[in-house]
């Protein structure tokens, strides 16, 4: 599945450390492919990706492509924050149960109503001038 990719101005925030292995997240998140790795032996998903299983510590992991989709387990908003994301004060960040059963923290994009807890939610990929972020946002019912 590829994700929504939303254009923003400038450069990010704070921009990830990339390393030869995470490089790869990065690279396929800038074309709206969110991945992460599974374990050979055991089959554990996990996030971030990872180059050995912390369950049972085989080295031996492939890259999955995931779907995005999850929901909001909780919430907050941020009213004071390090100064790097001042522009951005009042921000929302949430923890967010994605559908293949891994949890990751990602910023909320309310858009027009606040996303409550249980709500469906769906990643997005936000384009900077100096590389990819990852947002959450309400899936639009139909
Ligand atoms: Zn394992």
């Amino acid at each position: 599945m590829i994700l929504e990719i939303v254009k923003c101005e400038g450069k990010r925030p704070l921009a990830p450390r990339e390393s030869h292995y995470t490089r790869e997240f990065w690279s396929k998140l800038s074309t709206g492919e969110f991945t992460s790795t599974r374990c050979q032996v055991c089959r554990k998903l996990m996030f971030p990706p990872r180059q050995h299983c912390p369950m049972c510590w085989s080295k031996k992991t492939d890259w999955v492509s995931l779907s995005g989709k999850g929901k909001l387990y909780a919430r907050t908003t941020v009213h004071a924050g390090p100064l790097m994301f001042q522009q951005h004060i009042p921000y929302s960040v949430g923890i967010i149960d994605l559908d293949e059963g891994v949890r990751l923290i990602a910023s909320i994009i309310d858009g027009d109503e606040k996303i409550q807890n249980d709500e469906e939610v769906q990643l997005i990929v936000l384009a900077y001038d100096d590389g990819p972020l990852f947002a959450v946002r309400k899936i639009e019912s139909d």
